[in-house]
């Protein structure tokens, strides 16, 4: 039915967003990102002085720079050195040790301190805990996910448990965590250690080993898995460290630029490097790693970052950049070619707030779509059925259930979408409609309604339509048309892997996902009490509104829509 863009990472990348950096003073207006033009410092001044020419009254104290209103675009000129890590190196023990003091606060049941006297087989059972989480987490608050975590770790609690599992039941597992492709990536990533004697039973406690062969495991997870389970002296960067790392660092370049994913590995690498050597503390980058997470996740915040209770405050140059600007290069020094300049920096430099880092992103333009969705539903006696299809198995939303669906175009009429609806029974069933009803089936159709679903990149509107078939007897199932199609009673509805898009396709008919109560949570909605029921749908014709549209729903019988 929808489609669901991949999550954006900011490490999965273009070069087409980098633009070379011009220094303030420069002779012409330097292009940032391709878009904004910034104004060099002296033309700002001149514009003051222009304004008071223009017989603005002005205080007599006032400055020519103190004229120019915050929103402009001002050049910040500082060298290369300027992002150096030191300043963040000289406060490690300090990371350290307020990251004890948080350890064990959210509760993070696979967050195990790292003992360096587990055997190599301990060793991987927690990296396979941790693996588990990390990818749980890609896209789920840790306060969701603990109870996932449970669930999984005590169906499979060893990834030799996990690599015998099928698809269906690592789905089923996942459902509401969304993304199922990346719990088809554990049970891949299962069988590949399970089926090479090579891997000895585990997951690989090489960085650059683990990334290379083991399904959906980027430089992220692998960095991640191998420093806190087996001691590994490596860096990891998501998107709280990425975040962190450019306030640490006030690097205000495109998030996703390849100079800028660069500058902050090899910002993490050097600090890395830079922890204690010391062959007591063998854990020392998986608590490194765990406490810069820690610290961008929880102080260091997208909105209203805590500075006042940051433990590397006084090393973070966004913060130093509230009370002065960033130093002007010294004659010789490399001036940055990475940072592009910041919007409302004010007229001295000083920027608004530590929010201006990292860079706002630009905001692709999302597609228009639309698809006419058909909830096909047979009633044989007092049973039920519906007709789902199931997604290929690559792809978006992979292998999840959906009701037929059929593309349409943008301005199609109810009566388009109607009409779509009711053929696509030809393309559902082997018997035509005609022959159903000559076999005793009374069809009925309904335009429920057209929803909005938002995806990363689509804008999909669903044209939801409701088709009934209903025959007074427990006769035979009509036949399937194509091997993707299956009919789901009422249990199988309820559990079978679907996204939220059919979640609220499902709402609009029956009120709510693994209800069948028809117009339930509408009509409850609008203070009318306990839910209409479904026959109440066959029969009515409320008026709904959704996604901007009305519609009239009318349960109709449908005439057949080809001759037999
Ligand atoms: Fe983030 Fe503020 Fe700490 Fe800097 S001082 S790292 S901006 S919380």
């Amino acid at each position: 039915m929808g489609r669901a863009s991949s999550p954006g990472s900011v490490y999965t990348v273009s070069d087409s967003e980098s633009e070379p950096y011009a220094p303030e003073g420069s002779s012409s207006p330097r292009k940032a990102g391709g878009k904004r033009v910034v104004k060099a410092r002296s033309t700002i001044q001149t514009k003051g002085k222009d304004k008071a020419k223009a017989g603005v009254k002005r205080k007599a104290d006032e400055s020519d720079i103190e004229d120019v209103p915050i929103g402009l675009a001002v050049a910040r000129p500082h060298s290369k050195e300027y992002h150096a890590v030191g300043a963040v190196a000289g406060l490690q023990e300090e990371l350290l040790s307020w990251f004890e003091g948080v350890r064990e606060k959210r509760g993070m049941p696979w967050r195990k301190r790292y003992d360096p006297s587990l055997t190599m087989e301990e060793k991987g059972q927690r990296a396979y805990e941790i693996w588990v989480s990390e990818i749980m987490l890609q896209q789920t608050q840790v306060a969701t996910v603990i109870a996932y975590w449970q669930r999984w770790i005590e169906k499979w609690p060893t990834i030799a448990e996990l690599a015998k599992a099928d698809v269906e039941e690592v789905n089923a597992m996942w459902r509401g965590l969304g993304y199922y492709r990346r719990a088809r990536s554990l049970l891949a990533g299962a069988k590949t250690v399970m089926g090479d004697k090579k891997y000895q039973g585990r997951l690989p406690d090489s960085p650059s080993q683990m990334e290379k062969e083991i399904d959906g495991v980027g430089r992220y997870t692998a960095g991640a898995i191998c420093s806190m389970a087996y001691g590994v002296r490596t860096p990891i960067i998501d998107g709280n460290i990425h975040r962190l790392f450019t306030r640490l660092l006030a690097i205000h370049a495109s998030q996703v630029a390849p100079q800028t994913i660069k500058a902050l590995w090899t910002a993490a690498v050097e600090l890395i490097e830079t922890l204690p050597n010391d062959p007591a503390r063998q854990g020392i980058a998986g608590d490194w790693n765990q406490a810069l997470m820690e610290l961008g996740s929880q102080v260091c915040k997208p909105v209203g970052p805590d500075c006042a209770s940051c433990p590397l405050q006084t090393g973070c140059k966004a913060y130093a950049e509230l009370k002065s600007p960033a130093p002007v290069p010294t004659s010789g020094s490399a001036i940055c070619t990475l940072c592009e300049s910041i919007p409302d920096i004010k007229a001295d430099g000083r920027i608004p707030a530590v929010t201006v880092f990292p860079m706002r992103k630009e905001k692709k333009a999302s597609r228009e779509e639309e698809e006419v969705v058909c909830v096909t539903e047979v009633r044989r006696g007092e049973e039920t059925h519906w007709v789902f299809v199931k997604r290929p198995e690559k792809g978006l939303l992979a292998g999840l259930f959906e009701p037929p669906t059929i593309s349409v175009e943008a301005d199609a009429s109810i009566e388009r979408q109607k009409t779509l609806a009711i053929s696509n029974l030809d393309s559902t069933f082997a018997q035509s409609a005609a022959d159903l009803q000559k076999a005793g089936y009374s069809l009925f159709h309904s335009a429920i309604s057209s929803i909005p679903h938002i995806f990363s990149h689509i804008n999909m509107t669903y044209h939801v339509q409701h088709l009934v078939l209903s025959h007074p007897d427990a006769v035979p199932l009509p036949t399937l048309v194509g091997a993707s199609a299956v009919w789901l009673d009422a249990a199988g509805v309820e559990s079978a892997n679907i996204g939220t898009g059919v979640k609220k396709v499902w709402a609009e008919i029956y009120g709510s996902w693994g209800s069948f109560d028809a117009g339930a949570a509408k009509e409850k909605g609008k203070g009318k009490g306990k839910g209409v029921k479904r026959k109440s749908v066959v029969k009515g014709d409320a008026e709904a509104e959704a996604g901007g549209k009305k519609v009239k729903k009318i349960m109709m019988p449908m005439m057949p829509s080809k001759s037999s």
